[in-house]
């Protein structure tokens, strides 16, 4: 089987994993403080908060743009139910905006829309979804005009730009994952991002029990700090993740080259102004087709997957909060036709050959 994800771990990890080991220093300590100072360099922000997860990311960048209960966050219904989790954390309430279906990104059109009509917005948490930047002059333009602060889930676009500018860098604040599957890891793991020092400084307190200098607890804290061993893997990942990077994007351009005249899919958009770091390759091809489709590729041996098939307000947990049923039309559109297929970067060129081949043979 061609899987759609397998974490590469090379010489660096096993040999920075051992010094923390050999140093008993298993918890905090001065890989951490290394790996925050160097994944922040790479996306050119200031302050890097290092973090247990994504989710947790989310949840403390959230806090420290000030999001309390009662609050009205904005963000899409196309992404993984953390990004909407996180924003019920803080007592807030998530407000769905509908996608454009060419970048599977919030819509600035929508966003617009949702902005007049919603009064009172504290935040917009926009998701870079499978690696390709959101239009973020457009939404620039509309936090000068509304004053929202600005979230970034980037957990899924490590290394993504847009305008020679990387993701993480353009929010208030921002947050990314490195979950096992992602374009860089740490097994579990995560990353605020902020140029704001106070931002930052809150954000630090609220990852450490609220902790204040030594024993005091001014406000309500959390556990979520990342480990020296997971640190010492993300130090040896960062290194090798333009690499990586580069690779995704071989795959992806040699798919997109190989299926333009295939009448039955779709190829992922790619404006001119972004760096796409295909955490997925999502193609579109119709709902009555798809399942088929799927049991073709596993019969060849090929993995493939749907993020998402469902949008998050129509979630079961989410039914109590009363989302009208067809809220955003284009994001229910995509939940039926996206097609994730395998484009990491330890597929081997045999591996993407077939796979193309395959695809190619399909007969509707
Ligand atoms: C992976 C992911 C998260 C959550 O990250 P974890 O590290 O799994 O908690 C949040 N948002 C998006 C878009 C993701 O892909």
């Amino acid at each position: 089987m061609i899987n759609m994800a397998r974490p590469v771990i090379g010489k660096k990890e096993r040999q920075l994993i051992k010094e923390v080991l050999d140093s008993r220093i298993l918890a905090s300590g001065k890989y951490v403080t290394w790996f925050e100072q160097s994944f922040a360099r790479y996306c050119g922000v200031k302050f890097g908060i290092a973090n247990v997860n994504g989710t947790a990311s989310l949840h403390t960048a959230l806090l420290m743009c000030g999001v309390k209960p009662g609050d009205k966050v904005v963000t899409t219904p196309f992404s993984f139910i953390a990004t909407s989790n996180s924003i019920l954390f803080c007592g807030a309430k998530p407000v769905f905006t509908d996608i454009d279906p060419k970048t599977f990104n919030i819509d600035p059109v929508e966003l617009e829309k949702t902005l007049r009509t919603e009064k009172n917005i504290k935040a917009v948490l926009t998701v870079h979804l499978y690696g390709l930047p959101c239009d973020m002059n457009a939404i620039l333009r509309l936090r000068d005009k509304y004053k929202f602060k600005l979230i970034e889930d980037s957990c899924q676009a490590h290394g993504a730009e847009f305008r020679n500018k990387k993701v993480g860098s353009f929010g208030n604040a921002s947050a990314f994952s490195f979950y096992a599957t992602k374009n860089m890891m740490t097994g579990e793991g995560g990353i605020i991002l902020t140029n704001d020092i106070k931002a930052a400084e809150y954000g630090r307190q609220l990852i450490n029990h609220g902790r204040d200098g030594h024993s005091m607890h001014a406000v309500l804290g959390y556990n979520y700090r990342l480990t020296n061993l997971a640190a010492a893997i993300g130090i040896a990942q960062l290194d090798q993740l333009e690499n990586r990077i580069a690779k995704r994007i071989a795959n992806a351009r040699k798919y997109s080259e190989a299926f333009k005249d295939l009448s039955f899919l779709q190829t992922p958009y790619v404006p001119e102004n972004c760096r796409h770091v295909f955490h997925q390759y999502t193609i579109r091809i119709s709902v009555s087709e798809r399942k088929k489709f799927i049991g073709y590729l596993a019969d060849n041996g090929i993995e493939s997957g749907i993020y998402y098939d469902t949008v998050l307000y129509k979630q079961p947990f989410y039914k109590r909060f009363g989302y009208e049923d067809r809220l955003c039309r284009e994001a229910e559109k995509a939940a039926d036709e996206v097609l994730s297929l395998p484009v990491h970067p330890s597929l081997s060129k045999a591996d993407a050959d077939k796979i193309i081949k395959v695809i190619k043979g399909y007969e509707k």
